[in-house]
């Protein structure tokens, strides 16, 4: 099974994907994460996706098209996916033929809200905002490309009822 789980910087997508990784024996792949460990190596590749992801904008979409067709050559068919595709042309260049697309809805005022609460070091007021306005218009792109998968979920309820909503979804 191949799940995709979309949702806006607070949303709750880390804490979901951690639960169906573990009910479901899925192999959690996370975009982001792939591209920091490149980061903290050595290197040109390393250097230049050090400094786009510190400048907040996307690493071009056949470095992260090649890297995710490898990452899931590895994994085989069983995972859950957060943070690819983010534009058209990746879904174009590698699109890893989800089963299930999970949408965690959440209203922007309360992602707001909860994000002030972390009080991670990227959480600073100002760039909640940058993050959020750059995040949504990649994830529109996204919702468009897979509604034939698409299930949309209240990501406001809380997170045993959001997960049983992804179970019935699942089954
Ligand atoms: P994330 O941990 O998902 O917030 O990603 C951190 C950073 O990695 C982003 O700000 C981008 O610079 C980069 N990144 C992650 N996923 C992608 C992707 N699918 N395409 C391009 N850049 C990405």
């Amino acid at each position: 099974m191949k799940i995709l789980v979309l949702g806006l910087p607070g949303s709750g997508k880390t804490t979901q994907i951690d639960k169906i990784a573990e009910t479901y024996g899925l192999k959690p792949i996370r975009m982001g994460n792939i591209l920091r460990e490149i980061a903290s190596k050595e290197g040109d590749l390393a250097t230049k996706i050090k400094a786009i992801m510190a400048s907040g904008e996307l690493v071009d979409d056949v470095t992260v098209a090649e890297l995710i067709k490898a990452e899931t050559g590895k994994v085989g068919d069983n995972f859950i996916m957060e943070g690819y595709p983010r534009t058209t042309e990746q879904v174009e260049m590698f699109d890893p033929g989800f089963d299930k697309v999970f949408y965690l809805e959440v209203p922007v005022e309360v992602l707001k809200q909860r994000m002030k609460g972390r009080g991670r070091a990227d959480d600073l007021e100002g760039a909640i905002e940058t993050r959020i306005r750059v995040q949504k218009e990649d994830l529109d792109t996204i919702l468009n490309c897979y509604k034939a998968q698409l299930v949309r979920i209240d990501g406001t309820k809380n997170i045993d009822e959001i997960f049983s909503q992804i179970q019935e979804n699942i089954k």
